[in-house]
Order: structure tokens, then sequence, then C-alpha cells
């Protein structure tokens, strides 16, 4: 595969992490969307729940290949006599993940403000449990780089109850083509599927599957994939590929997924899968995943009777300052390409 695609596919990766789209304030990364599938001539539509959905190919076995946008984030709780904001968290993690990150409130009335997530008594010199203390809704707020001391001062800005928080992507690319960002869940995937698209488009590449790409805004909160076109048959998610302990993908790999929380993937899929990844000679691994949910589980679950799969790129340290690499994004890349052609 030339280069240039594996550059795209990176450089979008990049810039999607850079806009804000915590679960439910999906917006701009769906505008976004639209205009590079604008831009590369593709047949898309925006679902009313903001999937973006993208046909491509011809007409036979429809095909999903779906990436999710969202990502983790929160939401102001209340806001405190202090003029502190108590938060919720959106999508799952522990909170000691997003102790100390910068982040963003979104008024709903377009304004951002500045802050950020501190622990409510955060300096070692005045407090000597702080190394001690598990980390939660109740100690962990945010710090609005404004200058509030009370709760009316908070209002006066404008910033209420409801509105989103997201988190500061910190995304970096270093000269050794690792990506390090939070949300690589699963923008490093949705990447994958853009770079996709316009290799497709540009190299007049005659599918005679139909493929859909969906770009699913609801998958932190697990709804994300419980709507898709009727005439699918098939449908895998391409979202990250978990790291640590007795896994063998890492960031350079395109992980396979055989089972997860959610139970066995689709015995034909999977075995295709890995049957592609061996004959191209990719650099790939086949793991299970044991505290992991995807995608096409919420299709299954919504009622939808087709095969499923899950592959994506190795991302370590999951649902925190994540970090993939070039590499994986490639060898997903190139998996996706044969297999949809295969
Ligand atoms: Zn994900």
């Amino acid at each position: 595969m030339d280069e240039k695609y594996v550059d795209f596919a990176v450089n979008t990766v990049v810039e999607l992490c850079k806009i804000p789209s915590p679960t439910g304030y999906t917006k701009k990364a769906e505008k976004y969307l639209q205009t590079v599938f604008k831009e590369l001539g593709c047949k898309f539509y925006r679902s009313l729940k903001g999937n973006i959905v993208v046909q491509l190919g011809g007409d036979l076995d429809p095909l999903v290949l779906a990436a999710h946008i969202d990502t983790l984030g929160g939401m102001v709780r209340s806001i405190k006599s202090n003029g502190r904001l108590r938060i919720t968290n959106v999508g799952s993690y522990p909170f000691v993940l997003i102790e100390n990150e910068d982040c963003i409130i979104h008024t709903r009335d377009g304004r951002e403000f500045e802050g950020t997530f501190k622990h409510i008594d955060p300096a070692v010199h005045v407090n000597g449990n702080l190394g001690k203390e598990e980390r939660t809704d109740k100690n962990v707020e945010v710090v609005l780089d404004e200058k509030v001391n009370k709760r009316e001062d908070v209002e006066e800005l404008g910033v209420s109850v409801g509105d989103f928080i997201s988190i500061d992507p910190r995304t970096k690319m270093t000269k050794k083509g690792f990506i390090k960002s939070r949300h690589l869940d699963d923008k490093a995937s949705a990447g994958v599927l853009v770079s996709l698209a316009r290799y497709i488009k540009e190299n007049k590449i005659d599918l005679k599957r139909k493929i859909y790409l969906i770009f699913t805004t609801y998958e932190e909160v697990g709804h994300g994939g419980s709507c898709i076109p009727d005439d699918v048959v098939e449908m895998i998610s391409v979202d990250m590929g978990a790291v640590g302990d007795d896994l063998k993908t890492d960031e350079y790999k395109v992980s396979i997924c055989a089972k997860d929380s959610g139970g066995p993937y689709d015995y034909d899929v999977t075995t295709k899968l890995i049957n592609v990844a061996k004959n191209e000679k990719l650099n790939y691994a086949v793991d299970i995943y044991p505290s992991y949910g995807s995608d096409v589980e919420a299709t299954l679950r919504a009622g939808y009777e087709i095969k499923h799969g899950l592959i994506g790129p190795g991302v370590s340290a999951s649902h925190g300052y994540e970090r993939t690499h070039r590499e994986g994004i490639k060898n997903t890349l190139e998996l996706l390409l044969k297999y949809i052609q295969e």
C-alpha cells in the first residue's frame, strides 16, 4: 500500500482526536466527517442520532464497518457553593484517569470555558492523604480558569448543570511514528475507515460487496450500533485492540478479537479475518478481551440477525492517555482493504 494512505489515516486520526466529541455532543466530529466525505465524493447521510453512514461498492452481501467517534467525557452535575463544579462521567472510567487533565466546559449557547479536573484538596504540602485516597466524583471536581469563588459567579458566567465537559486530548505525534492522545478509542479506527474510503475512491476499486462505513456516536454508553440499514448481513466493529496482561496485541499490530465480555464473535467472520491477515503476512494477533464490549454487540442486542466481527489497531492504556503506532494503523487498513474484496 502506498504510504500516502497511511499518512492520510494518521493525519485524520490526529485531526479527529483534537475535535471535542464526548458522547452526546459529537456534532463537530460529525461535521468534520461530512466535509471529508463530501470532498471525497462519497454517498453518505447523517442518521437522526448523528451516525454518519457512508455507502461504497456494489450490491452483494452488505457489510458494515463501524467505528465510533464519540469519546469519554463528563457533564456538569452541580455547581458547588465555592464555585467548583461537581461532575458526572460520560462513558465509564476510573476518576484517577482524569485527575489533573485540562478540560473544556461547553455551554448550550455555544461558549467554551477552560478548566482542570482537580482533587478537592490537591496540594501535597497541605493534604498528607493525597496519595492514599480513592478518586470518586466526590473528591475530583472541575476548577474553572475563571475568577469565580461562589456558585453565583459561575451561574453569571453562563455555566449550567447539564453542560458537556470534554477532556484535553493532548494529541501528539512522535518522530518514531507513535500517536499519543486521549480518545484513540476509537478515533484511531475512524481515521482508518476514512482512509479506506479514499483508497477505494482514488484507485477506483470495483467492490462487488456493498460496504457501509458507519461512524457511530453513542458507543461509550452502549447503544452506538443499535441501528443499521435493513439489508446488512454482516458487521465488523473496527475499534481499538486491547493491550495488556497476557494479550498478544501491541501498538504495531492489528488485533482480531475472538471473544470479549459479550461472548464469541462469529466463527466464519473471525476465521476469515485471521486467514486474510495470515495470507497477507500482516502483523496481527488474535486475542480475547476480558473487559470489553463493542458496537456490533449493541446491534445484535437490538435484534438484528447478522454475522459479526471485531478488529482494530492495538491501543495501549485504554480510556487513559492512550498510545498507538502508525504500523498498527497500517495493518488495520490493509486487513480491511483485503477483507472487503475477498
Ligand atoms: Zn471504543
